[in-house]
């Protein structure tokens, strides 16, 4: 059986064409993958879970549970444009919400999962912004009002985040080396996988003489993106 691994996907009404490539996906994972790990950005954006419909994600959320339902196990963490992402839609699609990062076990590796936007720390003005939203006091009172000034509120954020991306460099916005082997010493991991940036790539180094492996995915703007594992041998997919 294969586990598989996706990220990214960024799904919005705008962009019809990644919510046709998903469909495509999770109905070709029948029979065949019995793992799907998603690692955040599965969204666009998310204002919570009251709101799904109304984003018109109704059919994603049902080809979730129709996947979930015939028996792939779907496992969720969350990306910063769906931290929002609750207990309801859980229990609506059958997928299972995991802390970031978590581990696994495949083989005889141990897996360390992240969406890998905590990885980036020399994008401090993000690091602030995810601090500030991750914050239980933030949540609660952006759930607390109405979904037509969360939508309003999430669009701000968006705009604002674009422009000053465009600010960047690209060295600020990918991955810190420093954190991604703080992250593996602390899991004892010797692969790590992770989205986020965009750039997706298999990345090899040595940490205290044992060999590292950190698979990037890709998004799903104008293609599906995977990483899958099957017999020891993993396979990325751009
Ligand atoms: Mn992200």
């Amino acid at each position: 059986m294969t586990v598989a691994f996706i990220s990214d996907l960024h799904l919005t009404p705008e962009r019809p064409n990644s919510t046709i490539l998903f469909e495509e996906f999770l109905r070709a994972t029948e029979g065949i993958v019995e793992d799907l790990y998603i690692l955040g950005d599965l969204f666009e954006y998310w204002i919570g879970d009251d709101a799904g419909e109304q984003l018109g994600h109704q059919r994603i959320e049902k080809a979730l549970k129709q996947t979930t339902d015939r028996g792939t196990n779907i496992f969720f963490i969350h990306g910063n444009r769906d931290f929002l992402i609750g207990s309801d839609f859980a229990n609506r699609t059958g997928c299972r919400i995991l802390p970031d990062p978590t581990v696994i076990i495949l083989g005889d590796n141990r897996v360390v999962l992240s969406h890998g936007d905590s990885l980036c720390t020399d994008d401090i003005e993000h690091q602030n912004a995810r601090d500030q939203m991750l914050s239980s006091k933030w949540k609660v009172a952006f759930l607390d009002k109405s979904i037509e000034d969360r939508v309003h509120t999430a669009k701000q954020l968006r705009s604002h985040s674009e422009k000053s991306k465009q600010k960047k460099s690209m060295e600020i916005m990918d991955v810190t080396q420093a954190e991604v082997e703080k992250m593996i010493m602390e899991h004892q991991a010797d692969i790590m996988i992770h989205g986020h940036t965009h750039r997706p790539g298999i990345h090899e180094f040595k940490l205290d003489s044992k060999r590292i492996k950190r698979y990037v995915l890709g998004d799903w703007y104008t293609q599906k993106s995977s990483l899958t594992y099957n017999n020891n041998t993993f396979l990325l997919k751009k």
